[in-house]
């Protein structure tokens, strides 16, 4: 899930909402809960003809929209993902992502694959941008879903469930504050993004502007924050989360329920764990 909200930079006051299906949970009573709620199609995909095709993954990616949107949609794909990565994104099944109107406050939402088959991207038209903060975030998190490269904790996604994005509450703040670094590392070419999404929470909390976090966090992981510059992508994006996420502003997300720990936090405790 990404959450938005149309907010300025200073004085934010967030919509935000959280990701899967049996926890909406929301701070003001907005939530994309429903979109990832809603029933989908199942059987023959009923998505537009296929308009271009991803070298790695020739005929498993479908995008329905706008030749100018696919074209974009495209190029995030190609631009923030190794052809490898881009083969695990459809190894598991194909992705079929459609540019639909969303709720004004929902940027983009991941919908796993409900048919069992397809897994569902939905990007809200109004926030497909050059940067495309929002469509990387919803394919981060599917490649946590789905990449068998991915082995650590904090690579991987701990849902629940194989099909669906289901996270129990006290992992929700370590999932979107790794898949909000990683989207960070990747977004190529480089420019700030459009929301505060979840740097809104740790800005509050450490009493800090949120475009210094995140412009912080940019350069920490990628090494420039400037306008234009490259990300990283495959083993180099996925090792430099793994390397620097402790360090990240980010990593000290809260999001509700109180009684959760930030996300650097719950990843000390499910290291242990695993011993
Ligand atoms: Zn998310």
């Amino acid at each position: 899930m990404y959450p938005f909200g149309h907010l300025p930079r200073s004085a934010l006051n967030p919509s935000v909402q959280f990701l899967t299906g049996n926890m909406k949970v929301s701070d003001n009573g907005t939530d994309c809960g429903s979109a990832v709620s809603e029933s989908v199609t199942t059987g023959t995909i009923q998505f537009g003809p296929l308009n271009k095709i991803v070298g790695a993954v020739r005929g498993k990616i479908e995008i329905d929209g706008t030749p100018e949107q696919v074209k974009i949609l495209l190029k995030t794909i190609d631009n923030c993902f190794t052809a490898q990565e881009q083969k695990a994104l459809v190894d598991r099944g194909p992705l079929a992502i459609r540019v639909e109107e969303l709720r004004a406050s929902c940027a983009a939402v991941y919908m796993g694959r409900k048919d069992g088959v397809t897994y569902r991207i939905k990007v809200n038209p109004r926030q497909i941008s050059e940067n495309n903060e929002f469509f990387l975030h919803e394919l981060i998190h599917h490649s946590r879903m789905v990449d068998g490269d991915r082995e650590s904790i904090l690579l991987r996604t701990r849902s629940e469930d194989t099909d669906i994005l289901l996270i129990l509450p006290e992992d929700r703040s370590l999932e979107e504050a790794a898949t909000m670094l990683e989207t960070l590392a990747r977004m190529t070419p480089y420019s700030e993004p459009l929301n505060s999404s979840y740097y809104f929470f740790v800005a509050r909390k450490k009493g800090r502007m949120v475009y210094d976090l995140i412009r912080e966090d940019r350069e920490l992981i990628a090494g420039s924050a400037d306008e234009g510059s490259e990300g990283l992508k495959g083993k180099d994006a996925r090792d430099a989360v793994e390397k620097n996420f402790e360090k990240s502003n980010i990593s000290d997300l809260l999001l509700p329920p109180e009684n959760s720990k930030p996300a650097k936090e719950r990843l000390d405790e499910l290291k242990k764990e695993q011993g």
